[in-house]
């Protein structure tokens, strides 16, 4: 497995890769890799030739108080996870190449970027539509590898792809879950034991609606209220949103008949998780 750090050598790489008329497959991630990445990891590799992973923990997606400085940075264990997985190459480039003094350049998708975790952490779609952008254009990728775990992130890039005509397939991998329900996540890393186990209701109210939703029930409003009264049922969630929306608009339904795409954030402490499940049509 090759790990690069430079920009020039990954785009040489790509080239040379395509020039062979091997595909390339490719996952972006902010590493501490966990199930969930691994496999998005093991789709890039049954859809492509080659598989590129990123790491790359993006400054531009993160707020002034924000974790940035915190983030769990674990490189050394990620490639050795990567490497066992099959993996031809670790793009791994500095803040500093990727955003040189005087870059001034972004890629911002309009009407979307403020909707769900956008609404609540203002310029970090902003921040990812650029860097995905800039990661695109640097490897190349034939298809690209996102996770459901991030729903409005799939939105926007979704329409970043389709409106600026880039010619990457993009694929939608299922959330990771462990045992007990819990979304993996690499901040889960963050909660303390007890938070872990509070952490369980977002899992917990998805399935109410669900059930609610498998037994007939269409009306959001009422899918809603269902949720927020569990929600509610553990004080230590400090609710960010609950929402029942389209999941390619991201604008709220007032019916699920169509599919529906039922999204929750909340904090525990200082850790801000998120979820979510996608209601078939009814
Ligand atoms: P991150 O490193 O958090 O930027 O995530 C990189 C990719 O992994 C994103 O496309 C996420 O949606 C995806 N991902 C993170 N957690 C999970 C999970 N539990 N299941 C599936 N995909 C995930």
């Amino acid at each position: 497995m090759r790990i690069v750090r430079d920009i020039r050598e990954m785009q040489t790489a790509s080239r040379a890769a395509r020039v062979q008329g091997l595909t390339i497959g490719f996952v972006p991630t902010m590493g501490a890799l966990h199930e969930g990445h691994l496999s998005l990891v093991r789709q890039a590799r049954t859809h492509a030739d080659l598989a590129v992973i990123s790491i790359f923990v993006n400054p531009l997606q993160f707020g002034p108080s924000e974790d940035f400085s915190q983030y769990p940075r674990t490189l050394e264990a990620d490639c050795a996870r990567l490497e066992a997985e099959g993996v031809e190459i670790v793009f791994a480039p500095t803040p500093e190449q990727m955003y040189p003094n005087g870059a001034t350049t972004v890629v911002h998708v309009e009407g979307l970027s403020d909707k769900l975790d956008g609404g609540s952490r203002p310029g970090h779609f902003r921040g990812v539509t650029t860097v995905v952008a800039k990661l695109f254009h640097i490897v190349q990728p034939d298809c690209a590898v996102f996770g459901q775990k991030d729903a409005a992130q799939v939105a926007v890039l979704r329409r970043m792809v389709r409106d600026l005509n880039m010619d990457v397939e993009l694929i939608v991998a299922p959330i990771v879950r462990e045992a007990d329900g819990l979304a993996l996540s690499s901040r889960n890393a963050y909660l303390t034991p007890q938070q872990r186990q509070q952490a369980l209701i977002l899992h917990r109210t998805l399935q109410q609606v669900e059930a609610s939703s498998d037994s007939g029930k269409t009306s959001s409003e009422e899918l809603r209220s269902t949720a927020l009264s569990t929600l509610a049922s553990e004080p230590a969630a400090k609710l960010d949103y609950f929402e029942i929306i389209d999941p390619d608009t991201l604008a709220p339904v007032a019916e699920t008949t169509n599919g529906a795409l039922a999204a929750v954030a909340a904090s525990f402490g200082t850790t801000r998780l998120i979820d979510n499940l996608l209601l078939p049509k009814r």
